[in-house]
């Protein structure tokens, strides 16, 4: 029990002693801890993001560390997380099941390295490192090279009976390929799913209104830990083994060849290992996965560090929580939980409406985190996000921030359900949404928010590329009347761009030189620069080949349109439709009489190849030109790919402003590196090709 002190007298008559509220705080976190541990272990159904919970222990391990006479015997801290549930056969482990310490730096493996160090008296420590695979921890037995058990591992001394569930796992061994088995071998090891096994999970508790699972490893102990091993044997989970639990007839003296006869016995073990002799080449693996962890087809969440020695793990013992030879490095969170504050809805260039969740911002896998798009009203629905609630946002890698799903048991009530509204919240024009489409549309042409991004559309990079018309001034010349269409931008005198808050000659006459400019830019820049739906810049390029001319495009009937390469119904009735449209038709007589170009140059013959097609790009360190995101984009609407991870078959890696570690690889690989200039003009040339 914790020892108690009497209150110091404090100045001002306030009797408190800082021990009592170490004390107080200690109590608090244990019993935060104990209810999280509840709902993340038993009912697979976590309230806190991985990240936060973290935070709680670390608290609570730093008052338990600055004052140890307050450490109790059941503190979280203590002792293995877990309770096994009633509804299982309890086992009791013949070795114990144990949890590992965590480092969240480089400085605290160095630490864990200088402690071992120390304590094995020299510094040269083999070390085995492994990738942290999320999901559950779980303990197989196999006497005379049959399988006889399986078990979770509860609190560590008792885990519940599971052998029928993890028996449906296919990639297990129901006998050992051992030609000698051993009289008792007992291995431990991590049942997971897949991404794409979690994806479809979720997709199907979607479609039948059951709340989401979080994430792989809540899918997969909530899979586990079926009372019908049926309904287990339908999740697909899989099994990676990486430890021992208790043997009989069978010594093993390291890890990697425990690892190699595991193996040889035909359980499945991960072959992302590495043997290493330093620290620093043991964080260079961490660093690798860290930024390699979304190629893997499952989750992991860190990196598992161990001495590979056995006679030297048992000199250093282990805790009554976790081994004392092995630490977990865990990479940093990329999910948290956050509240929606409120659903805004933002009008696209076509009308669309975005709902976007407004969010108490939050730091997750490096940035602060105000917003994430939810798509449309069928999502929300589909996701059951209410204004007010609690949320999981995820932001994995390059990612854009998503709302993963709502914690329904944080509910109090006053929560708001979203309703798709019937008049546009920016020009108060009608909303439709045509039957069978999940987007809904202010369908006013006149609608400000539409024009607006119609313009910014227009005077884009990958469009009429004019340079200077970025938000602020398209905003200005909007509100102050000056243009009222994307046309009227060529009928611009410098006078009136004088007009434009804090534009003094210099920068008008640059407005202005760049909108000349743009006048010739290729029919098909012009095409894509229009807007019409579904006409992005790799089919705007098609048609400009094919038809020539806006004037040929605009008489093409519904027939010569889908016989064009690349054109199906979806696009020839888009086609259509804007050329039926008067206001259309009078926005580009005005682009015509101001000289804009609308024929294409002299054909090259070379058909449309000369694209992006099948290169694949990889974009490392800050782009000062575009977003992440544009890059991406604009590369993929070229015909490219854009990856996230360099190998051998990257064409092309586009470097920023401090470029990471995927600059290094490109190096060592060989692959092509351009900066983001070089990336601007290939683009460019390639467009101007059209
Ligand atoms: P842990 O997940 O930090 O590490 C230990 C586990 O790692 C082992 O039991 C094993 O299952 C697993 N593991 C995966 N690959 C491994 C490998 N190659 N070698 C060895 N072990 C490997 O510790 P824990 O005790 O299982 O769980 C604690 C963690 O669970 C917390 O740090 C937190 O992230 C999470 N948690 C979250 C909540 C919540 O409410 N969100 C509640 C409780 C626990």
């Amino acid at each position: 029990m914790a020892s108690r002190r009497s209150p110091i007298a404090i100045s001002g008559g306030i009797l408190i002693s800082k021990l009592q509220e170490a004390n107080n705080r200690a109590e608090e976190l244990r019993s935060l801890i104990y209810y999280h541990d509840h709902r993340y272990y038993v009912l697979d159904a976590p309230e806190i993001s991985d990240a936060e919970y973290d935070e709680l222990m670390r608290e609570l391990i730093a008052i338990e560390t600055e004052h140890p006479e307050l450490v109790t015997p059941d503190s979280p801290t203590q002792r293995v997380g877990g309770e096994p549930s009633q509804a299982f056969k309890p086992v009791r482990h013949r070795a114990r099941m144990m949890s590992l310490a965590n480092a969240f730096s480089f400085e605290e493996l160095a630490a864990f390295f200088n402690r071992i160090s120390g304590e094995l008296g020299t510094d040269q420590i083999e070390l085995v490192c492994e990738l942290k695979i999320d999901g559950v921890a779980v303990s197989l037995t196999y006497e005379h090279g049959m399988y006889v058990n399986a078990a979770t591992r509860g609190d560590g001394e008792v885990g519940e009976d599971i052998t029928a569930n993890v028996k449906t796992i296919q990639s297990l061994p129901l006998r050992l390929f051992l030609e000698a088995p051993p009289d008792v071998l007992e291995v431990r090891g991590e049942a997971f799913l897949s991404k794409e096994q979690f994806k479809q999970i979720n997709e199907e508790r979607e479609e039948l209104g059951i709340p989401l699972f979080a994430n792989p490893r809540n899918a997969a102990a909530g899979s586990l830990r079926q009372l019908d091993p049926k309904v287990s044997a339908k999740r697909n989970l899989d099994m990676f083994v990486y430890a021992l639990g208790y043997v009989e007839g069978v010594a093993f003296t390291d890890q990697w060849g425990l690892l190699k006869y595991m193996e040889a016995a035909g359980l499945k073990i991960n072959k992302h290992i590495k043997k290493v002799g330093s620290v620093q080449e043991a964080y260079e693996f961490c660093e690798y996965w860290q930024d390699k962890r979304h190629s893997l087809p499952f989750e992991i969440d860190g990196v598992v560090i161990k001495v590979n020695s056995f006679a030297r793990q048992e000199k250093l013992g282990a805790t009554s929580k976790a081994p004392r030879w092995a630490i977990a490095y865990k990479f940093p969170a990329e999910q948290k939980t956050t509240v929606v504050l409120d659903i805004e809805l933002n009008v696209g260039r076509t009308g669309a409406l975005t709902p976007t969740a407004v969010l108490e911002p939050v730091v997750v896998a490096g940035s602060t985190v105000g917003r994430a798009t939810l798509h449309n009203e069928d999502e929300i629905k589909r996701k059951d996000i209410r204004i007010g609630d609690t949320v999981i946002i995820q932001k994995a890698g390059d990612v854009i921030p998503e709302v993963v799903a709502p914690i329904v048991s944080k509910r109090t009530g006053s929560e708001r359900e979203f309703a798709m509204p019937h008049e546009c919240p920016v020009c108060g024009g009608e909303v439709v949404r045509p039957a069978g489409e999940a987007v809904a549309r202010c369908i006013n042409i006149n609608c400000p928010a539409v024009i607006f991004e119609h313009v910014i559309h227009f005077a884009g990079r990958a469009a009429m590329d004019i340079d200077g018309l970025g938000e602020s001034v398209a905003h200005q010349l909007l509100d102050k009347g000056m243009i009222k269409d994307v046309a009227d931008i060529y009928y611009l005198t410098k006078e009136r761009l004088l007009g434009i808050e804090h534009f003094a000659d210099k920068a008008a006459e640059n407005l202005q030189a760049a909108i000349e400019h743009s006048k010739e830019r290729p029919l098909a820049r012009l095409l894509f620069a229009l807007g019409i739906r579904h006409v992005g810049a790799h089919v705007a390029e098609v048609l400009a080949e094919t038809f020539g001319s806006i004037d040929a495009l605009s008489r093409a009937s519904f027939d010569e349109l889908v016989a064009t390469p690349e054109v199906g119904p979806k696009i020839a009735e888009s086609i259509i439709e804007f050329f039926d449209e008067q206001r259309n038709r009078a926005v580009l007589e005005k682009l015509k009489s101001a000289g804009v170009k609308m024929e294409q140059e002299a054909a090259t013959g070379k058909g449309i190849a000369r694209n992006l097609n099948g290169l694949t790009f990889v974009f490392t360190g800050g782009l000062t030109q575009f977003t992440r995101g544009e890059a991406e984009e604009l590369v993929k609407s070229m015909g490219g790919k854009a990856s996230s991870s360099v190998s051998k078959k990257t064409d092309y890696v586009v470097i920023g402003e401090n470029p990471g570690s995927k600059y290094d690889k490109a190096k060592a690989l060989g692959v092509k590196i351009i900066t983001e200039d070089e990336f601007k003009r290939l683009v460019q040339e390639i467009s101007s090709r059209g």
